[in-house]
């Protein structure tokens, strides 16, 4: 049997909402979410919030000439990395970018992204990005990316609308659902079948039960809810994630205890992680 292709996820921005530097957040990290998948010699990339300026820096480096970038969503969390993302800018450099939750065409995202990047709010204009392509998708479609990586789609439960992805490789399946708030009956029963027997499933975890029952539908989930969707579709890894920006370390070390005692895989995502798949 030849070797399984490579197949991993680094973790460069795991907070929710806004960066949260500082002495309460250096081992969980306060970089807002952005995630490097790597199958084969193929590079995704989900979301550009603050993160991205690590990942960005990493990829001159390393010499990594293109890449796919999808967007969960475009709230300025998950985009607000692009201006500091170094190859977006960079002379030979290739970077599509993909969202799923605008209708439209290419075009709309690009005019969302320009909102951020136009003087007086950031002082040069989104023209700067040479390096990048925008494309529009419809949340549900399978998409190709990265020459060949087939990645499937869903439409998640959030303000403005987001969409969640799956990355399959020989076999092993990784699945990211953020931004997403459960009590949907037809969203969770798709969410559910969409993750089944996933191996790694990062998910929306911003909140504790206690926190949820104040923050009804503003799109986001609880660790417990992770936990019970990870053990009733069989997923192997569920990966609390988009943590809330005044959780600390102490705070998220106690969150860790308590989800391992109801799922033995269960990790709390952390930046700088790197998970192989499978
Ligand atoms: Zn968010
Ligand atoms: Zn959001």
């Amino acid at each position: 049997m030849p070797d399984k292709a490579p197949f991993s996820i680094t973790f460069w921005g795991v907070r929710g909402s806004i960066p949260t530097p500082g002495q309460d957040t250096l081992v969980y990290g306060g970089e807002t979410t952005c995630l490097e998948v790597r199958i084969d010699d193929r590079l995704i990339i989900v979301d550009c919030g603050s993160g991205a300026r690590g990942l960005g820096n990493h990829m001159l480096d390393r010499g990594d000439g293109h890449a796919d970038v999808l967007f969960t969503h475009t709230h300025l969390d998950h985009i607000i990395g692009l201006p500091f993302f170094a190859p977006a800018f960079a002379a030979g450099m290739k970077i599509t970018c993909h969202a799923g939750h605008l209708g439209g065409d290419g075009h709309t995202l690009r005019r969302i992204l320009e909102r951020v990047m136009s003087p007086p709010v950031f002082p040069v204009a989104i023209d700067v990005l040479k390096a990048c392509t925008f494309r529009a998708f419809t949340a549900g479609e399978t998409l190709r990316v990265a020459g060949g990586v087939e990645v499937d789609t869903i439409a998640l439960n959030h303000p403005d609308g987001a969409t969640g992805y799956r990355f399959r490789s020989d076999g092993r399946t990784l699945c990211i659902i953020t931004d997403h708030e459960h009590g949907n009956p037809e969203i969770d029963a798709a969410v559910m079948e969409f993750v089944r027997d996933a191996d790694v499933m990062v998910y929306d975890a911003t909140y504790t039960p206690e926190e949820y029952e104040h923050v009804v539908g503003w799109g986001h989930s609880t660790w417990t809810e992770c936990v019970r969707v990870a053990g009733l579709a069989n997923v192997t890894t569920p990966v609390l994630f988009h943590h809330e920006p005044y959780r600390t370390d102490e705070d998220l070390d106690r969150i860790k205890q308590e989800v391992e005692r109801c799922h033995s895989g269960a990790l709390v995502a952390r930046q700088g992680m790197v998970l192989e798949i499978g």
